[in-house]
């Protein structure tokens, strides 16, 4: 686990308005941040720059206490949980778990350990030899999430992942993703445009306009405002 800290986070592309406008904002150990606002404002750029997919034009990015500015996506050691789940539909649930694990060649035993871990914790103890296919989308980023807990990554950020979703799986996939960021206690950031994944998903919620902080505020503060 581990904060996050952005002072003065400017992200230019070509010489348009800037796209990320001298963004600080503290991200404290296990919270559940909400990045939220209009299409265009920014939401994207600022996660793409946490995890290292988008350089960073001026200002600092601070992980775990650490200036990650020049580390490449695979040295920051966060997990990014997309849209599509980006599963492998060939591999069974428990190679799809187990996948950053064969990369980083961890022994046999030590795969087997940290998935079983991983698939109590996400209740999928009883789904491991299925394949991608045969699992309900709500199931399905259950093994996208296992597959960032094994790897022990020291943050979740998601980028609109129920935004394909009807809206009653959406409504189950909310309070899924809730439930096991309080249960795990890791550090969240979870990108939307949806005003009710807004007020109930996180701790607090930052509000861009325009590449600017608008506000940052816990759901009630919001909801309570005039
Ligand atoms: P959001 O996620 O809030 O919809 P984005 O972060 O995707 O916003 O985009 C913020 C601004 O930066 C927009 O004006 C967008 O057009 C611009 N932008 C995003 N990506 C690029 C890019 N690769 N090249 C040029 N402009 C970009
Ligand atoms: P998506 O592809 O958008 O993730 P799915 O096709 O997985 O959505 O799910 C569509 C609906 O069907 C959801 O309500 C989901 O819970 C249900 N569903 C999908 N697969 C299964 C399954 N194997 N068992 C039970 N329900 C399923």
């Amino acid at each position: 686990m581990a904060s996050i800290e952005m002072r003065n986070i400017v992200k230019q592309y070509g010489d348009g308005y800037p796209a990320v406008n001298d963004v600080s904002l503290d991200i404290a150990d296990g919270e559940f941040m909400i990045l939220v606002g209009p299409s265009g404002c920014g939401k994207s750029t600022l996660l793409r720059m946490i995890v290292g997919l988008e350089d960073i034009t001026s200002g600092d990015m601070v992980i775990g206490g650490k200036r990650v500015n020049d580390l490449a996506p695979r040295e920051r050691n966060l997990s990014m949980v997309f849209q599509n789940y980006a599963l492998y539909p060939h591999m069974t649930v428990f190679e799809n778990i187990a996948f950053p694990l064969r990369l980083s060649k961890t022994p046999d035993d030590e795969v087997r350990r940290r998935v079983n871990e991983a698939s109590d914790v996400l209740e999928l103890k009883e789904h491991l030899e299925r394949k991608p296919a045969n699992l309900s989308g709500g199931q399905r980023q259950r093994v996208a999430m296992g597959r960032a807990i094994v790897r022990q990554a020291e943050a979740f950020l998601f980028d609109e992942p129920l935004s394909n979703l009807d809206a009653k799986l959406r409504g189950q996939m909310r309070t899924e993703i809730s439930r096991l960021q309080r249960r795990l206690g890791i550090t969240t950031v979870y990108v939307t445009h949806d005003q009710t994944e807004a007020m109930t998903l996180g701790d607090r919620v930052c509000v861009l306009r325009k590449g600017k902080i608008q506000q940052v505020a816990s759901p009630r503060e919001l909801y309570e405002q005039p």
